[in-house]
């Protein structure tokens, strides 16, 4: 499997650090995980093919999250106008709903050649080859964190504050996205801190961690140093457009 990260930063980062977004793929079969805004620019960055893209999951609906996904829709319509129909997107039980809230706004382009809505009920689903288990997090009402597997695993915990509940969800993945917004002394509720991250990495019995949704006030150059006292696995500072094979 390979994971590209196209997205390691949040709103207010700075420019090398777009807002959320992953890109998967194994055996030429894509799966994009949350689409924040640039998502679009950082796939064109990379010349992939947006049409590739068959499957998409979006784990909350903070705009640094989803902003970009109507205007992906778009993008592929205007490409092809039946390229949304093929496209399966998994999301938040009230993924639908907040669907029909766009529709009013947007033309028969949306309409009539909707994607299929997945929105979550039970905890695993399967797009194409792609299995994805979800938990709720808490972050907002609707937010999920993801287990994702395909041959390799990967758990991305989306934005979330410390939950023992994602722990089972974590345990033993090939790799762990794990968000760490602030560090220690700026904790805020619903985010993660360097502490936090080890605490649950430990637990998890994780051997290998991707940190991302870095806020400035946490990217300073000893942010791998901050995580690695508590934990004894890989450490990965995210960067865009960082590849890692699984
Ligand atoms: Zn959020
Ligand atoms: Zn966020």
């Amino acid at each position: 499997m390979k994971l590209t990260v196209l997205g390691s930063g949040t709103m207010i980062s700075p420019s090398w650090r777009n807002p959320a977004g992953y890109l998967l793929e194994q055996n030429d079969e894509f799966l994009l995980i949350d689409m924040g805004p640039g998502i679009i620019r950082q796939l064109k960055l990379m010349q992939m093919d947006l049409l590739k893209i068959n499957h998409i999951v979006i784990s909350h609906f903070h705009l640094d999250h989803c902003s970009d996904l109507l205007a992906f829709l778009m993008n592929r319509f205007l490409l092809q106008e039946s390229a949304n129909q093929s496209l399966t997107i998994f999301g938040p039980h009230n993924l639908k709903k907040w669907f029909n809230s766009h529709l009013q706004w947007q033309g028969a382009w949306l309409k009539n050649a909707l994607p299929e809505l997945i929105p979550f009920k039970k905890q695993t689903v399967n797009l194409g080859n792609w299995e994805i288990m979800a938990e709720n997090n808490g972050h907002t009402t609707e937010s999920l964190s993801l287990r994702v597997s395909n041959g390799r695993t990967i758990f991305y915990s989306s934005d979330t504050d410390y939950q023992e509940n994602l722990i089972p969800l974590a345990r033993d993945a090939d790799l762990a996205i794990i968000e760490c917004s602030l560090p220690d002394h700026l904790k805020v509720s619903g985010h993660m801190t360097p502490t936090e991250v080890s605490i649950f990495a430990n637990k998890a019995n994780l051997q290998r961690v991707l940190i991302s949704h870095i806020y400035p006030q946490n990217d300073s150059p000893d942010l791998k140093q901050r995580i690695a006292r508590e934990f004894d696995g890989e450490v990965i500072i995210g960067n865009d457009f960082l590849t890692i094979y699984l």
